[in-house]
């Protein structure tokens, strides 16, 4: 409630009812119900100085009205306005509703085209919008100013919408209060938020809705800043209980018996680990590498890190064939030195499950690798000291939480290939700290990436023929919507169908989504083992497959799939020592289809691909709304707003440097803002 606004704001019930529709019910929700659009009134010409053709705005008060019936029973309104200069003939085609609204002595604002009969000089003025002005109010809302265009529902009328606002506005005028801090709408050179909401509805000049538009813009990201910084904050004062050693003697000798040396950027990122967990607070990082850059290894040390410091360890991965590959590789490279690894997944017999859920009941030091089975109620981990979440912008928040609240407060690492644009992660992944893998494990060369029409498919059966001479394997990738896309698996059976047909001297494979657990294990297996040679799949190997003598990776009608998806699956090859392809096959029949595909053609750089998706797709699809809990605001646009955004997160940031209660007497406002999630003042009902 506020105070400053005096009386309380009356409004008569059939526009409290219009405004209910709109789901306006406080002062408040009037206030920020922004206008769509504007039409600039602010020179309606005199009816004598309409021009033909042009579309134009006229205004007058109406003297007769009359309805004609045309010969394909049409209707025709023709109304005659006049105004201190003269009258005009308006003409309303096939709107016979009308009649009972256009009444003798009214006001109404027109927007529409004079037309001038070239021989008997007749003008009429074609209508396209009208404006029916009942009052005073209705008038000064509506003529001789930027006019609000607001975004309506069936029955509620522009006009009164428009003069119930513009009525609010004038009573509240200039006493809402500001929250922001005078010095940072200074230093920003922002409006005060009155200011911004009486210009965003009623803008002076046109300039004045986009500087309003900033500010409001900017209070939105800021809060959402807020919450982020102020939840990290929190997670990082988190103390936790869970004492790792960092560098222990497995972690050791996990890194010496690899065949190769860890890359500057995979060292580094190890170092943040060892220092998170030993830092005595809970660690909770976001670990980012672009596909092939070498993860796997950093997420097999942190596991150490709490087997050797006497806890158990999980890492959960979204598919059944990345959770088997995922196991296969620990066990090879961890029963070397003694470290005990588990499988849970789904279609498990029910035995081998039972002896596993026995064995991580026990609290014994193990490591388990799993899909979304680890987070059943039924998996009891006691003592999980370590969670790891692979690729983890395919999973939900809460599936993600839930992993972790199998014992209490363990550290968190998560790991995604999907490249976030650096900025972009450093607002929308606030509160998790971030480590980025920039570097490449040496002597990778980039996939050769070509696009070929479908049409000429046989050039690229040549290339695989080659390939195959030369003892290197291939995988051909079907789009898969959804698994129940009947045509969308027969069209990867077909082409399995084809391609063994074609190469009879070869082993072809096929793995689809819908094959059992152990089919597609069987399959991968024998893909990984150089048994299959050709592995026809749908996308169920995009995320993690690791498969380094595969140096071909044909995309099937490439234009079908996100440029994201296209780049996690071109990192499915490259991962050897071969040159290596990525061929896209398809059409560029869309635009859409043509900037993805000549995007993959000429970049490497899975940041700018995300960047590029990004623009191309809009956040919500990439990075998806529900899983990463991205907000939606009123007017901030994730994208093209991205610079407010940044500006928000590095205010919100030195707010808490300096305030980190948000308790000092100049950060009240704020923080009662911050912290009334709901509305904002003035709350005020309409009444
Ligand atoms: P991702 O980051 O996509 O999960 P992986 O961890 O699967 O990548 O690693 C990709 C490939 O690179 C694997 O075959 C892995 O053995 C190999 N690899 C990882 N680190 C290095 C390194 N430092 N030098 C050489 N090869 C490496
Ligand atoms: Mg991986």
């Amino acid at each position: 409630m506020n105070s400053t606004l005096g009386d309380p704001i009356r409004v008569d019930d059939y526009t409290r009812r219009q405004l209910l529709r709109l789901g306006i019910e406080r002062v408040s929700d009037a206030l920020y119900y922004f206008p769509r659009s504007y039409q600039d009134r602010r020179n309606i010409p005199l009816i004598s100085m309409l021009v033909p053709t042009q579309s134009q705005f006229a205004t007058g008060a109406i003297e007769a009205v009359q309805e004609e019936i045309a010969k394909n029973r049409l209707s025709i309104i023709k109304v005659q306005i006049r105004d201190s200069s003269g009258r005009l003939e308006l003409v309303f085609f096939n709107q016979a509703y009308l009649i009972k609204i256009l009444k003798v002595g009214l006001w109404v604002v027109v927007s529409g085209k004079l037309d001038v009969q070239p021989f008997t000089g007749t003008r009429q003025f074609i209508v396209a919008e009208l404006d029916v002005i009942r009052n005073e109010s209705d008038r000064l809302s509506s003529v001789g100013c930027i006019v609000p265009i607001y975004g309506l529902t069936q029955g509620v009328y522009q006009s009164v919408v428009r003069s119930a606002i513009a009525n609010i506005l004038a009573k509240v005028d200039h006493h809402i209060p500001d929250h922001l801090p005078q010095t940072v709408r200074d230093r920003l050179n922002l409006m005060p938020l009155s200011q911004a909401i009486i210009e965003l509805h009623r803008p002076s000049r046109p300039e004045m809705a986009s500087a309003a538009r900033q500010r409001i813009v900017f209070d939105e990201f800021l809060r959402f800043q807020m919450g982020m910084v102020e939840k990290r904050q929190v997670a990082r004062r988190e103390v936790s209980s869970v004492h790792l050693s960092g560098q222990n003697e497995l972690t050791a000798a996990y890194i010496n018996q690899l065949a190769y040396r860890l890359t500057d950027a995979q060292s580094r990122a190890i170092r943040e680990l060892v220092s998170d967990v030993t830092s005595g607070y809970r660690m909770n990082r976001l670990l980012q590498g672009d596909v092939g850059s070498g993860k796997t290894d950093v997420i097999a040390v942190a596991l150490l890190m709490a087997v050797g410091s006497g806890y158990q360890a999980a890492v959960m991965v979204p598919t059944e064939v990345l959770a088997e590959q995922h196991f296969r590789r620990f066990c090879g490279q961890l029963s070397a030195i003694n470290v005990e690894v588990f499988l849970l997944k789904g279609g498990q017999r029910s035995k081998e499950r039972r002896n596993v859920l026995e064995k991580l009941a026990t609290g014994d030091p193990l490591v388990v690798v799993g899909t979304h089975a680890l987070i059943e109620d039924a998996v009891v981990i006691p003592r999980l000291g370590m969670v790891v979440v692979d690729e983890q912008h395919r999973f939900g928040v809460v599936q993600r939480m839930k992993l972790q609240q199998k014992s209490t407060a363990p550290h968190c690492l998560y790991t995604t290939a999907t490249p976030i644009p650096r900025s972009f992660m450093l607002s929308v992944f606030g509160e998790l700290e971030k480590t980025i893998i920039d570097e490449m494990p040496p002597g990778r060369l980039p996939a050769d990436t070509q696009y070929f029409p479908l049409s000429s498919q046989r050039d690229v059966w040549n290339l695989c023929r080659y390939q195959l001479q030369l003892g290197r394997q291939i995988y051909v990738v079907y789009p898969l919507v959804d698994e129940s896309e009947k045509t969308d698996l027969q069209s990867a059976i077909q082409g399995f169908e084809l391609l063994k047909g074609m190469f009879d001297d070869v082993e072809v494979g096929l793995v689809h989504g819908r094959m059992t657990g152990n089919d597609k294990n069987d399959r991968m297996t024998r893909f990984k083992q150089g048994v299959i040679k050709i592995l026809v799949s749908t996308t169920v190997i995009e995320v993690g497959i690791d498969v380094p003598n595969a140096s071909v990776m044909i995309i099937v009608n490439a234009e079908r799939f996100g440029l994201s998806q296209l780049h996690q699956l071109r990192g499915r090859v490259g991962r050897g020592a071969y040159k290596s392809y990525c061929i896209l096959l398809g059409e560029k029949t869309t635009k859409m289809a043509r900037e993805r595909i000549n995007a993959m053609v000429t970049t490497h750089d899975g940041f700018k691909l995300a960047e590029l998706d990004l623009k191309l797709r809009g956040p919500g699809e990439i990075l998806g709304t529900k899983q990463s809990g991205l907000p939606e605001f009123k007017l901030g646009d994730l994208v093209n707003d991205e610079p407010l955004l940044h500006l928000a997160y590095r205010v919100a940031r030195k707010i808490f440097e300096q305030d980190p209660e948000l308790s000092a007497s100049d950060h009240q406002p704020l923080a009662q803002w911050f912290r009334r999630y709901q509305s904002f003042s003035p709350e005020e009902v309409l009444n």
